[in-house]
């Protein structure tokens, strides 16, 4: 089987001004140096992009972004094109958060028109998609995420692949404090991994990076990440606390 790369992922949400980004990183910085078994990236909004990207200079630490739209230029108020954020430096990018989908009205359509343009400027994308509770109740999980892995990867290369993570992150899970168990978190990122293997083919499937995120901490992060479907964490709140987020960087150490 491919050795998948591991990706320790935070997502600052609406958090951190520049200052309060600069002093995060300067903290975790050396906390996390030499730890090279997982690669570290922190998604910031994007006024906080470049103050980041300032304190990480010199480490192993990525700056990402939080969105991108997937034209690129014109009027589209508010929205930041994939080429503005290449152009800073930024090779990260989350598209197709669950926030994203339910407060702002994005669907698996304008989640895929936005992974296209990222990869096609040369990006990485880690694509958010998952079940809410009512479908994991009702025991459709398997059926919700295959058919967002097609419908947000529809039209993305092979070759494009090796530049896509996939973040399995059921809703249900975050923010809440509640966390999928390690079982459900396995089975549902191999389910994931079945409709890769589908439209790509095993070798794809098989070598491309699958994390869990929902309420992962210090606390239960060991146990998910030793699942062998779980390729890392995209991480929200323990994303703030960098002895929190250090201590997820740790369990990744296998
Ligand atoms: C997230 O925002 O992607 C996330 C998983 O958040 P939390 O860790 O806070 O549940």
């Amino acid at each position: 089987m491919a050795k998948r790369r591991i990706v320790i992922a935070g997502n600052w949400k609406m958090n951190f001004t520049p200052s309060e980004a600069e002093a995060f990183i300067n903290e975790i910085k050396p906390m996390v140096k030499g730890k090279r078994k997982c690669d570290i990236v922190f998604c910031a909004p994007y006024v906080t992009i470049a103050a980041a990207q300032k304190a990480a200079k010199g480490t192993r630490i990525k700056i990402g972004a939080e969105n991108v739209h997937y034209e690129e230029k014109g009027a589209f108020t508010g929205e930041v094109s994939a080429k503005m954020l290449t152009e800073i430096g930024v090779e990260y990018v989350i598209i197709g958060h669950s926030e994203r989908r339910q407060y702002f009205g994005e669907t698996d359509h304008t989640v895929n028109l936005r992974v296209k343009a990222a990869l096609a400027a040369g990006m990485k994308v880690i694509l958010c998609l998952g079940e809410v509770k009512e479908q994991r109740l009702s025991g459709i999980t398997k059926e919700v995420v295959s058919m967002q892995t097609k419908l947000d990867l529809e039209g993305v290369s092979a070759e494009e692949m090796s530049r896509v993570i996939i973040a399995y992150e059921p809703v249900w899970a975050i923010g809440t404090g509640l966390t999928a168990t390690p079982e459900q978190a396995d089975e549902t990122c191999g389910q994931i991994r079945e409709a890769l293997a589908e439209i790509y083919g095993k070798q794809i499937a098989n070598a491309t990076t699958i994390q869990y995120g929902g309420s992962m901490n210090e606390k239960n992060a060991a146990e998910l990440l030793a699942k062998p479907n779980v390729d890392g964490g995209l991480i929200g709140g323990a994303s703030l606390v960098a002895a929190k987020f250090n201590a997820i960087v740790d369990a990744a150490q296998i």
